[in-house]
């Protein structure tokens, strides 16, 4: 037979190689640009894949060998425009597999084969025999849907909140012909609005930029105190976004998508909002994701992967809490969800609202350069007022549980007032080491290694239980030493159940309740917490997870103790994040009607970060650190990746980076010292500062470079080079691109 010219289809395919895989197109059909964006399902070795079309090619005389895909997932393009585009830059721009990238992109059940989800929500509504039964039905619960359904269609989600055991009853409606289950287009299902307050002068004058700036891409700062109504901000310009036919993506942390800010969309906005985060079902994530495919879902609500939602007929992006660290993906494929954001929001030629009371030191630098909008909320909104803050010097005080006197004190006078008590301690479980009081030995986590201290295992279950935490590795806590044998074993340092304790014994009249990632692993656990606390007066004992989320209105003390560690980190960022979490956390208290105080303990009250945050403010700290970051050649003054490896032998990782070190040295020599040559600053390779983790030996190399132009051109050049080389086989290698942390 004579063989037809036939075209390949290229297919990015989720695995680690930097490559695109050529198929032959599924029996009988032709293969077209139609079909670039289009999921099919592919043979690759024994496994079968969901792969990306990614182009197509005339077919080379070598195409014989070629495999032939095993089908489409369905009929059209997921991914066109703007959102295929994007993925492909920041493929590009990690230097990650684009096949990866766009995995990433699909929600998992896509990412597996499944079909788009249908996206209609389900409803119910009497039928006219139900209409005209109504009046003599039985008492009971049939009834009482029937009356909820009379003259009206009500959605299951509504139902769900409005009568308990409906399902049972709406089946047996259907099956006497009373009550019928229908489909609705998500968009149709709209809540009536509620009214907000009056923007303030300073909220009237944001509202009006973004407003005038609704017309093409402009990337704007909302620099607002803890507060200050930056929410509100939001929920107007949203509205306004709405109000011009266009969809509006919402981006929060993790932690800051409660149900009381869902509560507060859904009530303010009049149209259904999309919520997606990770406590979702894989199918509910995939419906939302469907959703705004479809053009369905006009305000999507997300955590980090919702970055990835597509915007068919964008309006807006919003960044919540942009400076939040969990918008950066520490693992796999690495990207940083408010900065892809930013390349959507040009993409899409949309203005994007960056919001925080504590801003990154990139994105203020941005602003006081010129290349974003600043707007100023300088002050509270509504009846709150900034807490005072107190400093206590407690060197040389007696210390119980590491509280000292006056901090209890004020508690004591806290409660007694009635109000609501914040004890803030960014170290979770019982105690941070276990020491032998007779020998000084100490806990260590078998399978952890690093200079500091860290690698001492957290006590934990008052306790009875030691843990890593960084590895998660647990066991029982001796009862004897086991280097001297002694019974002298005891809990060094402070973590939040050893508070918990103290507070517990102290206050047995009031509710104590501890925060943490241990007490709190469920999604609605912290609701829960919150809900059983209610108005009470009360102490709340925990970590950093209570610096952003619920809104506490009854909150009139925050004690902040044991930051003293955090005061002398080696990290660079280790100060900006300091600061943020110190003004977050005192931003929690007072945000009602009643007066708050914050009330900091700390050895070091003299500390240059501490005086200039409390005299003068967040600014006055960025200003004091963005000099030094200028000055030691820091972010947001230079670029940076880190090339990270590990193995389980010690060796591995040290070689591949030093071969990595040799291929761009030997890249750099050759591109020559023109007015774009080697410009990249190579570090190390050196052991990272947590030497071994889990068990795996780990290494690093960092690259510096003023501009990122001739970063990205290194890059380039040297990650195809590391697929190839030898000593990449022997260890796990990753690239960090703009990497958080150097560790
Ligand atoms: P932020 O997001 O900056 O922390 P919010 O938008 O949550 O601040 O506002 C803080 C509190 O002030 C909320 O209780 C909110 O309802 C209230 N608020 C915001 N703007 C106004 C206003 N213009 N007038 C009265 N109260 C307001
Ligand atoms: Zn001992
Ligand atoms: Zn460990």
């Amino acid at each position: 037979m004579p063989s037809q010219p036939q075209t390949v289809l290229q297919v990015a395919l989720p695995v680690p190689l930097p490559r695109l895989f050529d198929y032959l197109p599924p029996a009988g059909h032709q293969a077209s640009e139609q079909d670039v964006g289009r999921r099919l399902r592919v043979p690759f070795g024994q496994r079968e894949l969901v792969g990306i079309v990614e182009g197509c090619a005339p077919a080379q005389v070598e195409a014989t060998g070629l495999r032939e895909a095993l089908g489409w997932l369905e009929p059209e393009p997921l991914f066109h425009g703007e959102l295929h585009a994007s993925a492909r830059w920041l493929a590009r721009y990690t230097h990650a597999p684009v096949g990866e990238v766009l995995a990433t992109a699909l929600p998992a059940t896509l990412r597996r084969g499944e079909p788009l989800p249908d996206t209609h929500e389900w409803a119910w509504q009497l039928t006219e025999a139900g209409a005209s039964a109504l009046a003599g039905m039985r008492q009971g619960r049939p009834r009482r849907l029937a009356e909820l359904l009379q003259g009206t269609v009500r959605d299951e989600t509504a139902l769900d909140t409005l009568l308990d055991g409906w399902r049972a009853a709406a089946r047996s409606l259907a099956e006497r012909g009373l009550a019928e289950r229908i489909a609705l287009p998500a968009s149709q299902l709209a809540p009536d609005p509620q009214p907000g307050p009056t923007p303030n002068p300073e909220q009237a004058e944001a509202i009006e930029t973004i407003h005038a700036s609704a017309a093409g891409f402009v990337p704007l700062l909302l620099d607002g105190v803890t507060g200050s109504g930056k929410t509100e901000v939001y929920l107007h310009a949203i509205a306004d976004c709405l109000a011009r036919g266009r969809q509006a993506l919402v981006l929060v942390p993790e932690i800051g998508l409660t149900p009381q800010l869902l509560g507060r969309f859904r009530a303010r906005l009049g149209v259904p909002v999309h919520a997606s985060h990770s406590g979702l079902a894989d199918s509910e994530r995939a419906r939302v994701w469907a959703a705004a495919w479809r053009g369905e879902a006009r305000v999507i609500v997300g955590t980090r992967s919702a970055v990835f939602t597509p915007l068919p007929e964008a309006g807006l992006i919003v960044i919540d809490e942009e400076h939040d660290g969990s918008y950066k993906q520490q693992d796999g494929f690495r990207y940083h969800a408010r900065d892809f954001a930013l390349v959507r929001a040009k993409a899409l030629g949309v203005p994007i609202v960056l919001g925080s009371a504590t801003p990154s030191l990139e994105t203020l630098h941005n602003a006081r350069s010129g290349r974003y909008v600043h707007m100023r909320l300088r002050q509270r909104a509504g009846s709150g007022r900034p807490p005072p803050v107190r400093v206590l010097d407690i060197r040389k005080r007696p210390l119980e549980a590491g509280l000292s006197a006056e901090l209890l004190a004020s508690v004591d006078r806290a409660l007694a007032a009635g109000g609501q008590v914040l004890v803030f301690r960014n170290r979770r479980g019982y105690a941070p080491v276990l020491m032998c009081h007779d020998c000084g030995w100490s806990a260590a986590c078998p399978r952890c290694s690093s200079p500091e201290q860290s690698r001492a295992m957290t006590v934990h279950a008052h306790g009875r239980r030691l843990q890593c935490h960084h590895c998660g590795h647990r066991r029982p806590a001796p009862l004897a030493c086991p280097d001297c044998g002694g019974l002298g074993l005891q809990p060094q340092g402070i973590g939040t159940e050893r508070l918990e304790e103290l507070l517990l014994a102290r206050y047995p009249d009031h509710p104590v309740l501890r925060i943490d990632r241990g007490s709190t692993r469920r999604r609605d656990a912290l609701e829960k917490l919150f809900a059983e606390l209610g108005e009470r007066a009360g102490v709340l004992v925990g970590t950093q997870m209570l610096a952003k989320g619920h809104d506490l209105a009854g909150l009139t003390l925050v004690t902040v103790v044991g930051i003293d560690e955090g005061l002398f980190s080696a990290d660079f960022r280790a100060s900006e994040k300091l600061a943020q979490l110190l003004i977050q956390v005192a931003g929690r208290a007072g945000r009602a009607e009643r007066a708050g105080e914050v009330v900091l303990q700390t050895h070091h009250p003299d500390h240059p970060l501490l005086e200039t945050l409390i005299h003068g403010g967040y600014h006055a700290f960025a200003d004091t650190e963005l000099a030094q970051r200028e000055a030691a050649g820091f972010p947001p003054f230079a670029h940076l990746a880190m090339l990270r490896a590990e193995s389980r032998h010690a060796e591995p990782p040290m070689a591949f980076l030093h071969a990595a070190r040799r291929a761009l040295a030997a890249w750099q020599d050759q591109a020559g010292a023109g007015p774009a040559g080697p410009t990249v600053e190579i570090n190390g390779p050196m052991p990272a500062p947590m030497a071994r983790r889990a068990g795996q030996y780990r290494a690093q190399l960092l690259l510096s470079a003023p501009q990122r132009a001739p970063l990205h051109a290194a890059l380039r050049a040297l990650v195809p080079e590391l697929h190839a080389l030898p000593e990449a086989r022997k260890v796990r290698w990753s690239l960090d691109v703009d990497p958080i942390d150097l560790y």
